[in-house]
C-alpha cells in the first residue's frame, strides 16, 4: 500500500484499477533489424489492426454523431491503405534495415510536411490526419494501448492531459483522473468537474509508483491517492463513498425548489457543459438553464473543422433537450491550452496572450460564419443566447454584431428559419472588458464573467502553471472589484450579468456576488444543488 497526495480538483471518492495513459506521440527510437521480411509482416499486421480499430470507431461515431462526423475515420482507413504512404514505409524498412515504428515515424514527418506546405487549406489540414494515423500505427506496432482502449472502467493516470486528449476519452469508463501536472483552473480540471468525475492533480511520483491494473483509491476532495490499499483501507473508502453518495442524495431533495434567499432575492443557477453528453447531468441536477456551453470542445473532438450541419445538429439537440430553458452557447474559444492541429495556429511565445478565441474568429471569418449560421439555424429550436469570448474592445463587439446581422440576413434571404430574438452577450474575462464595461454594456444583452481568465489576466498568473497557485488568490480584491464594476455598468445599461467561471461555485462568495447584483451563476452540473442550498440559507437583509 502506498499513499501519495496531490490537489483534489473535482469531488468524490473513486475506487478502481489504474490505467496509465500512453501519450499517442510517444518518441520512437531507430533500431537496426536483420529480418526485413518479418519486419514488413509486422507492419502489415499492425496496419490491419489499426484499420479494424478505425472501423470500430467509425461505427461508434456513426451512431453517436452521424455520417458527416464519422466520415473522417473512413478517410483515415483509406489513408492507411494509400500506396505512396505504404511504399515509403516499406522502402525505408528495406533500404535502411530499420524497425517499422521508425519507418512510420519518418514517413509521417515527410508526408505531414508535404501537406503543410500545400497552398490549399483542405490539404494543409491533412497534415494532422497523417500524424494521427501514424501514431495509431506506432501504437499498434509497439503494443501500446491508447487510453481507454481496454474494456473496463478505470482510473486514468497521466503526467498531464491536454483538453483535446480529455475529450477523446470514453467518459463512461473513466472513474477518475490523476495527473502529475495540471492546475485547478486548467480545462482538464474543469472538464472533470463538468463530467462529475473525481480528479486529483499535481501528484508527485505518480507514474513511478503506479502501473496498469493496480487497485487505487482516489479522493477528489482531499487529493489523497492510495495505491494497492489493504482490505481495511478499502472498506473505509467504500464507507466514505457511501456517506458521500447519501449527502448527494439529500441534496436531491432540493430539485424543483427555487433559488431564493430567506429575504426573497432570487438568482438563476445554470450549468456549464462541454458536450451534449453532459445534458443528462444538467437535467439530473435541475439546472435552470445552460450558462456556458464551451462549443470549442466540438472542434477539439474533431480531426477537421466541424461543418455547419454537424454543428447545427449538436446545438439543436442541446436546445431541444433543455425544452425552452435558456441555453447560452459560447462561440469557439480555441487557442492557448485548447489546440486543434488542423487550425494550423503558429507556435506562440505566450499563447494565453495570443491568437485565441474571438481573435481567431475575426481573423478567419469563414470559420466564425459557419458557426454562427449553425447557431442561428438552431435558435429556432429553443431559447438560445450566444456569447463571445476574450473581448477587449467595443470595436470587436461592433464587428461581431455586424457579422451576426449579415448571417441573419443570409438565412432570411435563403428562407431558412431562425428565432425572432437571440440574446447576444460577451464574456468579461479580460481586465480591459471589465474596465470599459460601461461602454460595452449598451451593445449587448448580457455579460458573463469568466473568472478563470479574468483572474489569470488581472493577477498576471498563468492558469496552467501549478507553481503559481499560491500567488493566484482567487478572492483577490482586484478581481472582485472588477466584477462589481461590471455588474454596476451592466445594470445601468439594462443588461444582465452572470458568472460562468469556476468562482461561481465558490459558496463562500455567493453572498458577495448576490450583494453585487449578479443575476446568474453558472456552475458545473454537480454543483448546482449545493449552490441552491447555499442561496436558500442566505439572508441579505442582515
Ligand atoms: C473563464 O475564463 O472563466 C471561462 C469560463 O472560460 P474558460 O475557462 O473556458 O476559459
Ligand atoms: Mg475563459
Amino acid at each position: 500500500m502506498q499513499k501519495l497526495t496531490g490537489k483534489g480538483v473535482s469531488g468524490a471518492i473513486a475506487i478502481g484499477q489504474a490505467s496509465v495513459f500512453q501519450r499517442r506521440d510517444a518518441r520512437v527510437t531507430r533500431v537496426k533489424i536483420t529480418d526485413i521480411a518479418a519486419e514488413k509482416e509486422r507492419f502489415e499486421a499492425a496496419k490491419a489492426e489499426a484499420i479494424a480499430e478505425l472501423d470500430a470507431i467509425y461505427q461508434k461515431a456513426l451512431r453517436e454523431v452521424g455520417e458527416s462526423g464519422a466520415q473522417i475515420f473512413e478517410i483515415h482507413s483509406m489513408m492507411l491503405e494509400d500506396d505512396d504512404y505504404n511504399e515509403s514505409i516499406c522502402g525505408l524498412i528495406e533500404s535502411q534495415a530499420v524497425n517499422a515504428e521508425y519507418a512510420v515515424a519518418v514517413t509521417a514527418d515527410n508526408f505531414a510536411e508535404m501537406f503543410a506546405a500545400m497552398d490549399d487549406s483542405y490539404m494543409q489540414a491533412r497534415a494532422a490526419d497523417v500524424r494521427d494515423i501514424s501514431n495509431r500505427l506506432i501504437n499498434c506496432l509497439s503494443g501500446r494501448k491508447q487510453a481507454g482502449a481496454s474494456g473496463d472502467s478505470m482510473i486514468l493516470c497521466a503526467d498531464d492531459l491536454a483538453p483535446s486528449e480529455t475529450v477523446s476519452l470514453d467518459k463512461s469508463r473513466v472513474l477518475a483522473f490523476v495527473t502529475t501536472h495540471g492546475s485547478s483552473n486548467s480545462h482538464t480540471a474543469i472538464l472533470a468537474r463538468n463530467m462529475n468525475i473525481p480528479a486529483v492533480i499535481g501528484v508527485d511520483g505518480l507514474l513511478t509508483s503506479v502501473k496498469d491494473g493496480d487497485m487505487m483509491i482516489v479522493n477528489g476532495c482531499t487529493g489523497e491517492i492510495i495505491i494497492n490499499p489493504d482490505e481495511a483501507t478499502l472498506d473505509d473508502a467504500r464507507e466514505k463513498q457511501r456517506a458521500d453518495q447519501e449527502k448527494r442524495q439529500l441534496l436531491q431533495n432540493l430539485r424543483g425548489k427555487d433559488n431564493v434567499t430567506l429575504d426573497g432575492r432570487s438568482v438563476n443557477i445554470y450549468a456549464n457543459i462541454g458536450s451534449v453528453d453532459n445534458i443528462g447531468e444538467v437535467l439530473a441536477n435541475d439546472a435552470g438553464g445552460i450558462g456556458l456551453f464551451r462549443s470549442e470542445f466540438l472542434y477539439l473532438e474533431s480531426d477537421d473543422y466541424p461543418d455547419e450541419e454537424q454543428q447545427f445538429r449538436v446545438y439543436k439537440k442541446v436546445l431541444e433537450s433543455m425544452a425552452g430553458k435558456k441555453v447560452i452557447i459560447r462561440t469557439l474559444d480555441i487557442g492557448a491550452d485548447k489546440q486543434a492541429d488542423y487550425f494550423g495556429l503558429a507556435k506562440e511565445e505566450n499563447p494565453a496572450l495570443g491568437m485565441r478565441a474571438i481573435r481567431i474568429c475575426l481573423t478567419r471569418p469563414e470559420i466564425f460564419r459557419t458557426q454562427l449560421r449553425a447557431l442561428y439555424r438552431a435558435s429556432a429550436y429553443g431559447n438560445l443566447g450566444i456569447m463571445f469570448p476574450m473581448i477587449t474592445s467595443t470595436d470587436e463587439v461592433e464587428e461581431i454584431l455586424r457579422i451576426c446581422k449579415d448571417v441573419r440576413q443570409e438565412l432570411e434571404d435563403a428562407g431558412i428559419e431562425y428565432a425572432d430574438r437571440t440574446e447576444l452577450g460577451i464574456m468579461v474575462e479580460t481586465p480591459a472588458a471589465a474596465i470599459i464595461s460601461d461602454r460595452l454594456a449598451p451593445l449587448v444583452d448580457f455579460f458573463s464573467v469568466g473568472t478563470n481568465d479574468l483572474t489569470q489576466y488581472t493577477l498576471a498568473c498563468d492558469r496552467q502553471n501549478p507553481a503559481l497557485e499560491r500567488f493566484c488568490d482567487t478572492h483577490h480584491e482586484a478581481v472582485l472589484r472588477l466584477i462589481e464594476f461590471a455588474a454596476k455598468n451592466a445594470h445601468a445599461n439594462n443588461a444582465w450579468i452572470g458568472i460562468c467561471g469556476e468562482l461561481a461555485a465558490d459558496t463562500s462568495l455567493t453572498e458577495a456576488f448576490l450583494r453585487m447584483g449578479i443575476d446568474e451563476l453558472s456552475v458545473s452540473p454537480s454543483s448546482v444543488l449545493k449552490l441552491r442550498d447555499a442561496v436558500r440559507k442566505l439572508d441579505l437583509s442582515k
